[in-house]
């Protein structure tokens, strides 16, 4: 992909950040902040959406949008770590003031200034992923920034503590599952203002985020950090792209962002160039199904057979216009198919800017589609196919659509995918989505609590990383993983009771660690108390460092046995140099064969056969010189 000149095309980047806190309780009632990840629900509640009028008299789009889609709600339940708060049976309980700590510590490290008295509004939730239909939330912190490597400052608009929304477990028939187990866990959101203007600038103020977040008490978990971007370009619109899950994403999602939009407009243009008007150039929908149901594609004729509707539209003087690339491996028709296909629940959209022999298409059957449809070479229809209610949905979807072309880029929430592409999700939000909740009251940061907080703050993250780094000599690449592992505490821990070698521990957490769960062990049953155990071991002289990923590697099968269990079944004792000469020479003595016809060169089976007996017990490389002055003292013998 080209790089642009993001100058010129007036790109800016915001990011909206949102972590989940590590407080003991939920923000707004007593139950647990915990997930019960795959445990069984105890029941679940049936809920139905509707929308309902605003203030103004109208609709919210987004809302109606959601309705259209036509989907349930069923919550999954737990009787013990879900209250009535949670099923929206009783109003908020008085805010988690750890919760609040925690946030106020971010804004102050956000540079940002606190607000004395915050006030609880209502965010409205579309999607049924919180039961009473908004969730809460508070503006904490107004007006920071967070400095950039190069001394670029980064505009905080605002940090907000709030409450996350029950967690998606799947969608089956039209519902969605969530469960509750995750609503109502302290979030911050921290948004930034649209001050960035380059795809790697974007990473940097994102990875600089997290860092600052990972330094507070949040939850070091992978999942507990979201990231979402807003992007434009001056002649396009501000587009929100969710679910950025990995910071290696944003600038490949940025620059197909851009395309997309650039694309958009040059498709505005060119209508305007052919002449084309809104109002004529999309002709009214027709119901082909009779006229068509002896086509000789199987694939429309059985639907059909099978009671399905098939409509087309004809888009005059649109030829080429479906099948303009917008990013890789994404035309203008995949940008209306996937909208359909969100919104209708059909699989997406036949046009005629892609070979049509792909759906089986005879010439003959185009022939009639494009008789039924006064379509000719300038050109290009679109046909759904589907039950008159996906049908009739999907028409309304690519009608707006593709009015929305002469406009430009529609402002709307995409979700981001892993191939740097996006996909529609939902309207975006109209701003007049904050109202208060009429169940709280004003919630007040004295000036006395947020000194407090102030005289306590932690070192910058990226200050630390500079200090580790020189001081135990480790690249700052691995200070900075050891943050975003959660493990930096860890490794202070380990530091202490284990100074010898700062690497060691480092290479432990990250490498080691990696590669045992790349061999499929299952590390998280590895707690921080049996690290220290084993660098315990290790301190005092009980265990070579070769035995640390043995130890690991057991633990992670047994999770019932501690290290000291696992030292005691393993036999694994550090054993003494002279231990080790007798192991050799047994090995020597039995190997005289291989010894006479190899020599030198029986180092390499010789030593298999030792570390088989000695591994974890001792270092290799005392192993090997051993067993070298061993080989060359029988050789001379044997001569
Ligand atoms: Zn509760």
């Amino acid at each position: 992909m080209s790089d642009f000149d993001y100058k010129k095309i007036g790109l800016l980047c915001g990011l909206e950040i949102h972590q989940q806190l590590d407080s003991s309780t939920k923000l707004f009632c007593r139950c647990p902040n915990l997930l019960q990840g795959t445990r069984k629900p105890d029941f679940t509640l049936k809920r139905f959406m509707r929308p309902v009028l605003g203030e103004m008299g109208t609709y919210d789009e987004a809302m109606l949008t959601e309705y259209e889609k036509g989907m349930d709600v069923t919550y999954e339940c737990y009787n013990d770590v879900i209250c009535t708060y949670e099923l929206d049976e009783t109003p908020p309980f008085i805010c988690n003031n750890e919760a609040k700590t925690i946030a106020i510590e971010i804004g102050l490290l956000l540079n940002s200034n606190i607000i004395e008295e915050m006030h609880v509004c209502r965010k409205n939730y579309l999607d049924g992923s919180v039961p009473c239909g908004f969730q809460r939330t508070m503006i904490l912190a107004k007006d920071g920034y967070v400095e950039l490597e190069k001394g670029k400052k980064i505009g905080i608009d605002v940090v907000c503590l709030e409450e996350d929304a029950a967690r998606k477990i799947k969608t089956e028939n039209k519902t969605n599952y969530f469960r509750l187990d995750r609503l109502g866990i302290p979030l911050v959101e921290v948004t930034t203002k649209p001050d960035i203007n380059d795809p790697d600038e974007c990473r940097e103020a994102a990875e600089r985020l997290g860092l600052l977040l990972w330094t507070s008490k949040v939850k070091k978990v992978l999942g507990s950090i979201r990231q979402d971007i807003n992007v434009s370009v001056r002649a396009g619109t501000r587009v929100e792209i969710k679910g950025v899950q990995k910071l290696d994403w944003i600038p490949l999602l940025i620059n197909h962002e851009i395309s997309r939009q650039l694309k958009l407009v040059e498709i505005k243009d060119e209508l305007e160039k052919r002449g084309l008007k809104k109002d004529t150039a999309i002709q009214k929908p027709k119901d082909l199904t009779k006229a068509l149901s002896n086509m000789k594609s199987n694939f429309i004729s059985k639907g059909i057979k099978s009671g399905k509707k098939l409509y087309g539209i004809n888009f005059s003087g649109f030829k080429g216009i479906f099948g303009k690339e917008l990013m890789e491996d994404y035309r203008f028709g995949t940008e209306v198919s996937s909208k359909v296909k969100s919104i209708s629940g059909l699989k997406g959209i036949i046009h005629s800017d892609e070979d049509l022999k792909n759906y089986k298409l005879s010439n003959e059957d185009i022939d009639k589609i494009n008789n039924q449809l006064n379509s000719d070479e300038n050109d290009c229809f679109v046909l759904v196919l589907g039950t008159q209610n996906e049908v009739d949905k999907a028409i309304k979807v690519i009608v707006k659509r593709g009015k929305y072309s002469f406009e430009g880029v529609p402002p709307e929430t995409r979700r981001a995918l892993e191939n740097g592409n996006t996909e529609f999700l939902r309207e975006l939000h109209g701003g007049a989505r904050l109202y208060p909740d009429t169940d709280s009251q004003a919630i007040i940061n004295s000036e006395a609590e947020i000194n407090n907080i102030k005289k306590k703050l932690p070192k910058y993250p990226w200050d630390v990383i500079k200090d580790y780094s020189s001081k135990y000599e480790i690249e700052e690449r691995l200070i900075k993983e050891l943050i975003f592992t959660g493990n930096l505490d860890l490794f202070n821990d380990l530091l202490n009771i284990y100074p010898e070698n700062p690497t060691l521990i480092i290479t432990t957490l990250l490498e080691t660690i990696i590669a045992l769960r790349r061999d499929g062990k299952r590390v998280e049953n590895i707690s921080e108390i049996d690290y220290k155990d084993i660098f315990t071991l290790l301190k005092n002289n009980e265990i070579g460092k070769e035995a640390i990923e043995e130890f690991l590697s057991s633990k992670s099968d047994n999770p019932n046995l501690s290290i000291k269990d696992i030292k005691k079944e393993l036999k694994i004792e550090k054993i003494s140099e002279k231990d080790l000469k007798k192991i050799i020479t047994k090995v020597v003595d039995e190997n005289i064969a291989i010894l006479k016809e190899k020599e030198m060169r029986a180092m390499g089976p010789l030593m298999g056969e030792v570390m088989k007996e000695v591994r974890g017990k001792i270092d290799g490389k005392v192993v090997s010189s051993e067993l070298k002055t061993i080989i060359q003292e029988k050789l001379k013998e044997l001569k």
